[in-house]
């Protein structure tokens, strides 16, 4: 059983599939592995690391030579893959409906791509979940970034020269990455109040110390679809909605949004009018600006200024923690595999349930029926 470890070849990708740790952890189960020369670097791991711990540090064709499993924190150009043996497992972050494209020329190669976005939400799945250990740390940064692009303080001072105010920090979306923004927030000891459309929220938000601040008494108020997820709201909520926002953002210093819908465009939560009623000099992080943006106006990879106002939009927020965001997302398919690991076979054989769920082609064809729908 051989695993190749790739270095990642998108743009702005800094993290790592498998740490030294990993590593370890795959050769005591029995696999043999090869990690491309250079693929830590970026997450501050050398490849002698990498080679302390068992591994071979070779280029890219010999680490896919008789590969059977390939590890990517994105899924790699289907291009320099030639050569991978048919059947082979990828196992990555693979964006499944934004690359369609990709997941088709998988299925031509023979390839058995397995998408670890698409792991189930199930308790069992938690520590498989890159999603969730991703998006967590998303949340802390997008407060950082906040914090940074902010000319004024976080916390309440008190000092000889006269007193400064804490910021209000609004978090729309309370999900992974918005539960871990209200925290890191109010650790920096800012007055934090949040929304969501699941009700669910609301005894999260309050346990964290912030404000819920949620629609009601509106028809189609129950925002939560299957696997916990968001649906898509009616027009009235919408319009409910964006009142009670208006009227709440003017008076908020910092923004963080993370309102995502799986498989569908994000909800615009923001436009260009309820920027202009902010204070100049406010901030908001718009963090689902690669899936289209809860922001007006927020543009991918930039910070720009709407009037007077700073709407941050960097892409790939995980990979601005490279080191911790590797750390993590190499536990998640370490879990992944390791709990599926047959010892007789010496390999992984997955079940239906999260089978079925993750694999998205085999035998030359695409299999997952969220793609077949
Ligand atoms: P997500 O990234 O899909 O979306 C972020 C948040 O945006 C969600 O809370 C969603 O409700 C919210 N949202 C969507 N539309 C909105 C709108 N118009 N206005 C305001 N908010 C809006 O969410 P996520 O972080 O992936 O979490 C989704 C669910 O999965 C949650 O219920 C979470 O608790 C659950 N979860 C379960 C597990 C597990 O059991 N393994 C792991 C992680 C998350």
């Amino acid at each position: 059983m051989k695993i190749a470890v790739l270095k990642e070849g998108a743009d702005g990708e800094r993290r790592v599939a498998a740490t030294p740790e990993t590593v370890k952890k795959f050769i005591q189960l029995g696999a043999e592995l090869a990690v491309e020369a250079g693929a830590g670097t970026d997450a501050s791991i050398a490849d002698q690391a990498y080679r302390d711990a068992g591994a071979a540090v070779v280029d890219r064709a010999t680490a896919l030579a008789g590969a059977d499993i390939i590890l990517g924190v994105q899924g790699p150009d289907p291009a320099s893959l030639a050569g991978v043996k048919p059947g082979a497992w990828l196992a990555a972050g693979l964006n499944p409906f934004g690359e369609r494209a990709r997941v088709d020329a998988y299925a031509a190669a023979g390839i058995e791509a397995l998408a670890m976005e698409f792991m189930p939400r199930i308790t069992r799945a938690q520590s498989m979940d890159i999603l969730s250990s991703q998006s967590n740390l998303s949340g802390y940064k997008a407060v950082l970034d906040a914090a940074g692009e902010y000319g004024r303080a976080f916390p309440m001072m008190m000092t000889a020269a006269g007193t400064v105010s804490a910021a209000k920090v609004f978090v729309m979306g309370v999900g992974v990455a918005g539960l871990q923004a209200i925290a890191t927030a109010r650790r920096l000891g800012a007055q934090v109040s949040a929304t969501d459309v699941r009700s669910a929220t609301k005894e999260q938000i309050l346990s964290l110390g912030a404000k819920p601040i949620f629609v009601e008494n509106v028809a189609g108020i129950e925002g939560e679809g299957s696997g916990g997820y968001a649906t898509e709201m009616s027009a009235e909520y919408q319009a409910a909605q964006a009142e009670l926002v208006s009227a709440h953002i003017a008076k908020q210093d910092i923004v963080i949004t993370t309102a995502l819908i799986p498989g569908r465009p994000a909800p615009r939560l923001i436009s260009d009018a309820q920027v202009a009623t902010m204070r100049a000099g406010s901030v908001i992080v718009d963090l689902a600006v690669e899936q289209g943006g809860n922001v007006e106006g927020a543009v991918p990879g930039e910070v720009v200024v709407r009037h007077g106002v700073k709407i941050v939009g960097h892409r790939n927020v995980p990979s601005r923690l490279a080191a911790d965001a590797s750390a993590l997302f190499s536990r998640n398919l370490f879990n992944f595999l390791s709990a599926f690991w047959d010892k007789e076979q010496g390999r992984p054989v997955l079940d239906e349930e999260i089978g079925d769920a993750v694999r998205l082609t085999r035998d030359g064809k695409v299999v997952n029926a969220r793609l077949l729908q």
